[in-house]
């Protein structure tokens, strides 16, 4: 089959690899039908350190079920399906609590058991695709649904929404999001939808402002000095600060413009350590949360606004591409070329 493999960095190729198989009787095989490519997918195209290369990429996908193992009790051959980016076992006790991604049964190379980043748990950037722990991590997709809605439930979406929820957000809240990527996005989506009164975007590109704008944002040019701007439009702290960019300066920035005893939730992607401005924290009563989505808790909460037309995800979607242009595809989305906001590709 044809797969979008890594081989380095910024050196992503659309190879034949071997069909995936079911290894285990819990496994599902997928033939993917829609597929996406994620800001952490860039991570790894600008070579962040994973220590191997040859495997495929790709955590955000959708498909129809192929082959299923003989424990398999959930789906069956021919359902519709989207998966989870984080892949648990479902029985264990940190599964139990939700946090799939930190499974003490299945572990899959250095990235917390996500698609994609290692040979042991290939990525979904292909026209097949091998699920372990079907039941856990596989969610129907309804038929008033089509590939393209259920999609970004896979991931950012969840993301996003995991951003409002561990900051906290509540109706009348201020809150900031530092960036409008489509993470940034669905966390825009994420605070308007839990009530908050004011939800203020920052980003460095001002085509992404304007369209946070058009989405019912106000806006902050992002840059050194866009703390102090925040300040002053909020009049001393937003309630709620989300950082949706993975950059540790960001993280600083957050201190400053949130209020105190305000709530910061980080969920950018970031593999450095660094350090933090903790006297701030500590002298303004700060909350720092972050953490790794998990959407099979996510999305039996999400879907439903899907359904109802309440939320609609595709409206990221600015470019719709052939799998055989994975690798102009990746240079697009990393280049913001093109005003690129979310890549889908179709195998
Ligand atoms: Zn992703
Ligand atoms: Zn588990």
């Amino acid at each position: 089959m044809r797969a979008i493999v890594y081989h380095g960095p910024k050196d992503v190729r659309v190879d034949s690899v071997p069909d995936p198989a079911l290894r285990e009787e819990t496994d599902v095989v997928l033939r993917v039908t829609r597929t996406a490519i994620c800001g952490s997918d860039l991570h790894v195209w600008h070579g962040a350190g994973l220590g191997a290369s040859g495997f495929t990429l790709g955590h955000e996908f959708v498909g129809v079920v192929l082959d299923v193992g003989r424990a398999v009790q959930t789906v069956k051959r021919g359902d519709r399906v989207l998966a989870c980016c984080t892949v648990g076992c479902g029985a264990c006790g940190a599964c139990r609590r939700g946090l799939l991604s930190g499974c003490t049964r299945f572990q899959a190379g250095p990235a917390g058991n996500v698609f994609g980043f290692s040979h042991e748990l290939p990525g979904g950037q292909a026209e097949a695709v091998r699920v372990p722990y079907a039941d856990a991590n596989l969610f129907a997709i309804p038929s008033a649904l089509d590939d393209e809605q259920a999609l970004f439930l896979t991931d950012i979406l969840p993301t996003g929404a995991l951003g409002a929820e561990l900051a906290e957000v509540s109706p009348g809240d201020t809150v900031v999001v530092f960036g409008c990527g489509p993470v940034g996005t669905f966390a825009q989506r994420a605070a308007q939808l839990r009530g908050a009164a004011r939800v203020i975007a920052v980003d460095l590109d001002e085509e992404r402002l304007a369209g946070a704008r058009s989405r019912g944002c106000e806006t902050v040019r992002g840059g050194e000095d866009a703390a102090a701007r925040l300040l002053e439009t909020t009049r001393g702290g937003a309630d709620c600060v989300i950082e949706a960019v993975g950059r540790p300066e960001l993280v600083q920035q957050a201190l400053f413009v949130a209020r105190p005893g305000g709530r910061i939730a980080v969920i950018g992607v970031i593999l450095q350590a660094f350090e933090i401005l903790w006297p701030l924290a500590f002298a303004k009563n700060l909350s720092l949360r972050t953490g790794l989505v998990n959407p099979q808790t996510q999305i039996p909460k999400l879907m439903p606004l899907i359904e109802q037309g309440r939320l609609d995800p595709t409206e990221i979607i600015t470019h719709r591409l052939p799998l055989d242009d994975g690798a102009r595809a990746y240079e697009i989305f990393a280049h913001h070329r093109d005003h690129v906001l979310k890549v889908v590709l179709s195998p």
